[in-house]
């Protein structure tokens, strides 16, 4: 099988992404306990997750 690799934005780590992950899917990084969030499946592009308390200064 070919499970979807996804590098996390903060510490470079790997993780799988499981296949039936959607847009707007949170995730953690199990190494750094970042919290990341599914942009875009095609192409696969993963972000921070939005941080409710914090001011994003746009
Ligand atoms: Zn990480």
């Amino acid at each position: 099988m070919d499970a979807t690799k996804i590098e996390c934005p903060d510490c470079g780590g790997h993780k799988e992404l499981a296949p039936q992950t959607e847009i707007g899917q949170l995730l953690n990084c199990a190494d750094c306990g970042a919290r990341l969030e599914v942009l875009s499946l095609s192409p696969l592009n993963i972000g921070h997750a939005p941080q409710i308390e914090e001011d994003f200064g746009e």
